[in-house]
């Protein structure tokens, strides 16, 4: 199966891997709760593609931008 990490905020893809049904349990992503896994992973069941919605490191921890004024976000 493909795994899709994009990121919720701006929409960025920023990685994919196949990996085998042993190799999604390694994800973690089975460690969620339910209502987590319901939020943060998403199916594309025609294209047989889960999507998980993660942040990037552009969206990550925006008060970055308030410590550090000069610094750009680029994308
Ligand atoms: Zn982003």
């Amino acid at each position: 199966m493909r795994v899709r990490y994009v990121c919720d905020r701006c929409g960025h893809l920023m990685s994919e891997l196949t990996v085998t049904p042993q190799g999604l349990k390694k994800l973690g992503l089975y460690q969620l709760t339910e209502a987590e896994r319901e939020d943060i992973i998403k199916y594309d069941e025609g294209a047989g593609v889960m999507i998980v919605s993660t942040i990037c490191d552009c969206c990550l921890e925006p008060e970055t931008e308030e410590i550090r004024p000069g610094y750009t976000v680029m994308h």
